[in-house]
């Protein structure tokens, strides 16, 4: 590395540390720009990104048609309020609505101001029902509500006292689903896969079971497809696979493909819960995110690319399943499509993996302690998921191999 461009790291760190409120543990890496798969730090080093950012950067850096998206936009509105119209919300929220089986949507900038909004308008439809029954394990986003509604005290425990009503549910325990359910709720959220919670898929008993339990109570299914959702596990929407249909759906990170963009989908009727004035946002769908996510949209239902998805999933399965015979210190392999994890049986193994993959080039990420989460650009190819496997087969070898 030039000594200019190490200084430019040091000195960001210096001043980051400075005067910046401390909430992230950052790599020690500065990275300056991407193409397709790769992103490279300001060494010139090469990395093949598997994380995505995180999950967000589903078509890879600098996508020719997101970018045409983004600069044909800049030059014309970046933003507008929500005060007037502009041309790309109702497009976008019918292309949400054809491809969820939902009716309507409201736009917002992140992840967890789109789960905000589901329980706010939960809340709303419930009236006098106010429970909310929200999973053990789960994520849902930092804000109040959505930390009140996270299923780990770790992230809760600082801020107390959370919002009231919500009751915990072990995930996939139908028992525990039935035993804490009664008519004074009004909505169940879960993820249909746990992200952050080290990479569970909902099971279809529990999700039959939610369903079937808020069907009959005029209850709300409200599902969380932030991480999840969007082509990640080669259907649109991870519900998809299990043949039921949510009340609300949420969607965020890949949705503007790299600006901030988050979507609440809702029922007809769930949706008429909300009044002019009950909800908003500044930002939220503006034009240039809105543009933006168009693009993404229309890449994505390019024919055969979902497909390609589950495709592509299916071999890193393989080959991820593979690993698992060589190593005793893989518990289990896990995921949908390109999202998948390994399980290790160590956080110090799982902490120094993640490190020594990036020393080999590779962006991977540990969650839950002991897992490795794989969530690679939709553009992923078999030559990358086989130049990955292959470097962490030799970082797993470090003593660990059967073979
Ligand atoms: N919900 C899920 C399932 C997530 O994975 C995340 C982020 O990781 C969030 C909500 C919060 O999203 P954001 O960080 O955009 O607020």
């Amino acid at each position: 590395m030039n000594t200019a461009l190490r200084g430019s790291l040091e000195l960001i760190r210096e001043q980051e540390a400075e005067v910046l409120i401390q909430t992230y543990d950052r790599i020690p890496v500065l990275l300056e720009r991407g193409e397709g798969m790769h992103v490279y730090d300001s060494d010139g080093r090469e990395y093949v990104d598997f994380l995505s950012g995180i999950g967000v950067n589903a078509l890879g850096y600098n996508h020719p048609r997101i970018r045409a998206a983004i600069v044909a936009q800049a030059e014309r509105l970046i933003h507008v309020s929500n005060l007037f119209y502009h041309e790309y919300q109702a497009p976008l929220a019918a292309r949400l609505t054809a491809l969820s089986g939902l009716d309507r949507a409201f736009f917002c900038n992140s992840g967890t101001e789109a789960w905000e909004c589901a329980i706010k308008l939960a809340r709303a439809q419930g009236k006098k029902k106010t429970r909310l029954l929200m999973m053990k394990n789960s994520f849902h986003g930092r804000t109040m509500g959505s930390l009140s509604t996270t299923g780990h005290a770790k992230y809760r425990a600082p801020f107390r006292p959370m919002l009231p009503g919500v009751t915990f549910v072990r995930f996939n325990d139908v028992e525990d689903l039935e035993a804490k359910f009664d008519s004074s709720v009004c909505a169940i959220g879960l993820e249909t896969i746990q992200g952050e919670g080290g990479v569970h898929p909902v099971s279809p008993r529990f999700l039959e079971k939610a369903r079937e339990l808020t069907r009959n109570s005029g209850a709300l299914l409200l599902v969380d497809e932030i991480q999840c959702g969007l082509g990640r596990t080669g259907k649109m929407f991870a519900y998809q696979h299990y043949g039921i249909e949510p009340d609300i759906v949420t969607v965020a990170k890949p949705l503007a493909a790299g600006l901030p963009l988050g979507a609440v989908l809702a029922r007809d009727d769930v949706a008429a819960a909300f009044h002019p004035g009950m909800h908003g946002t500044t930002f939220g769908g503006g034009p240039l995110a809105c543009a933006a996510a168009l693009a993404f949209l229309e890449e994505l239902s390019g024919p055969g690319f979902v497909e390609g998805i589950a495709a592509r999933g299916e071999y890193f399965r393989d080959r991820l399943l593979h690993l698992k015979t060589r190593h005793r210190c893989v518990r289990d392999v896990r995921g949908m499509g390109l999202m998948a994890a390994i399980e290790l049986d160590s956080s110090a193994l799982a902490k120094s993996a993640v490190h020594e993959m990036m020393e080999r080039g590779f962006i991977i990420n540990r969650t839950h302690d002991v897992v490795l989460r794989f969530l690679p650009p939709y553009i992923v190819e078999a030559e990358h998921i086989d130049r990955m496997v292959n470097a962490l087969d030799e970082v797993l070898a470090g003593g660990t191999a059967n073979a």
